[in-house]
């Protein structure tokens, strides 16, 4: 590199110190690796957090980029749209395989703000300007995302700290507690929004339970049932639809009247969704909501070259294959750092054994949580995880990863957490 700056020393210099990062500048990504600046090569089992569902720069995206790129790139939203109109198409009878109306934004906050909008709209369209059908009920150790109305939604304390005062009109109860949820709900609630798979609040599956009940209550009180899918959704569990996956061996489905799409959904170009179906659709009308990026022609043409592909390339089934994979070998280790494996698809989450880990040399010296200290561990085995919440430490590979990568992280991992327990 011709400056003289390091990465590091730009970074610190000019940019917003929000982010705790890791001391590592990636320069290049290809397939299931990524590279730093020296050349140093990682398998990449964080992908962006579950966005790069392709893994790096896959030719399907390189061709649609450039393709598109030198089509047309932008066009406003006060014009027709070819390539979005395609996109929503996919999503509704690809993804959904129910009728109802796609919207496009950025990102997965964007996506949840317009899930409010929507519940509180439809509330007032049906019920009058006068209703008190304003609240939406959300869940403990939630995230749906950094904007206000994102942070008023999730469930954790420390999304919100200083930030006062809130959006109003939120409540939240304990996930999985179907009589917590039965208690919250009123007359005055306008939507249940969860997680089904909640991500970074540790890797917690929605149970049928839970999910029947928030069924009933959306029966009995009138509102929307909404499904934040931003880190669970696009395939991250095998199906399109994260939650379908929580009921394949019951003979019951629950089905949302909205549903919230981000992360993989663009591959790693950056675009979020939300579907809403056509009982509900309508209170979004002209004016009432938008984005001047939201669907742009190249962002709706990248986006469908991925879900495309992902379908085209058995992705989906690889998802399920791969689990079981990981499930199988994970089983037969005898690891006292991993408590469990939990989680759906390639969203897994290794529960760690914090009594044990209290025992490992250094650990408790650094002043990390479990999971923290765990992926900085397997970092130097160059290979990268993410911490969810404080003691489970995340896999979220591509999507086509093949058995060769799912076989080299199972080794580095094991050999890792084995090697912690020796020293
Ligand atoms: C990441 C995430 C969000 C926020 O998405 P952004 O694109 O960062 O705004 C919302 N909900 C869930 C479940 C997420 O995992």
């Amino acid at each position: 590199m011709s400056d003289a700056k390091t990465t590091t020393e730009l970074t610190d210099e000019f940019l917003l110190g929000n982010y705790g990062r890791f001391p590592v500048a990636f320069s290049r990504g290809q397939g299931g690796y990524i590279f730093d600046e020296e050349g140093n090569k990682f398998l990449d089992f964080a992908t962006g957090i579950a966005v790069c569902a392709l893994g790096h720069c896959p030719p399907v995206m390189q061709k649609a980029l450039t393709e598109q790129g030198g089509k047309l790139i932008h066009c406003s939203n006060l014009y027709q749209i070819r390539e979005q109109a395609e996109l929503g198409r996919f999503v509704v009878e690809r993804m959904m395989e129910r009728p109802g109306k796609v919207f496009f934004c950025n990102s997965g906050a964007e996506a949840n703000d317009g899930l409010i909008k929507l519940a509180r709209k439809r509330a007032y369209d049906k019920f009058g300007a006068e209703t008190t059908k304003r609240d939406i009920v959300t869940c403990r150790q939630s995230f749906h995302g950094r904007t206000l109305g994102g942070i008023a939604a999730t469930g954790q304390e420390k999304v919100k700290v200083g930030f006062d005062p809130l959006l109003p009109g939120f409540l939240h109860v304990p996930f999985n507690d179907p009589a917590a949820l039965r208690e919250a709900v009123s007359e005055n609630t306008a939507a249940i929004l969860f997680e089904p798979i909640q991500g970074e609040g540790g890797i917690n599956t929605a149970t049928v339970e839970f999910m029947a009940m928030a069924d009933r209550l959306r029966e009995q009180f009138d509102l929307l049932l909404m499904f934040d899918e931003v880190q669970c959704g696009s395939g991250r569990t095998g199906d399109w639809c994260g939650w379908r996956t929580l009921f394949e061996h019951t003979d019951i489905m629950v089905e949302p009247d909205a549903v919230s799409w981000a992360k993989g959904f663009g591959g790693g170009f950056p675009i979020g969704s939300f579907w809403a179906s056509d009982d509900c659709a309508g209170s979004l009308g002209p004016g009432t909501h938008g984005s001047t990026f939201g669907g742009t022609p190249l962002g709706s043409a990248v986006s469908l070259a991925v879900l495309e592909e992902i379908e085209r390339c058995g992705a989906l089934e690889n998802v399920k294959r791969q689990e079981a994979r990981i499930r199988e070998a994970v089983s037969s280790w005898n690891c006292p750092l991993v408590e469990s494996l939990r989680g759906v698809g390639l969203l897994l989450g290794f529960v760690l054994n914090t009594d044990e880990m209290a025992n490992v040399p250094g650990f408790s010296d650094s002043g990390q949580t479990p999971a923290l200290f765990v992926v900085n561990e397997v970092m130097k085995q160059h290979m990268l995880t993410v911490p969810a919440g404080a003691d489970v430490v995340r896999w979220l590979p591509r999507l086509d990863v093949p058995d060769a990568e799912i076989d080299e992280a199972l080794t580095i991992f094991r050999e890792v957490l084995e090697g912690l327990v020796s020293r």
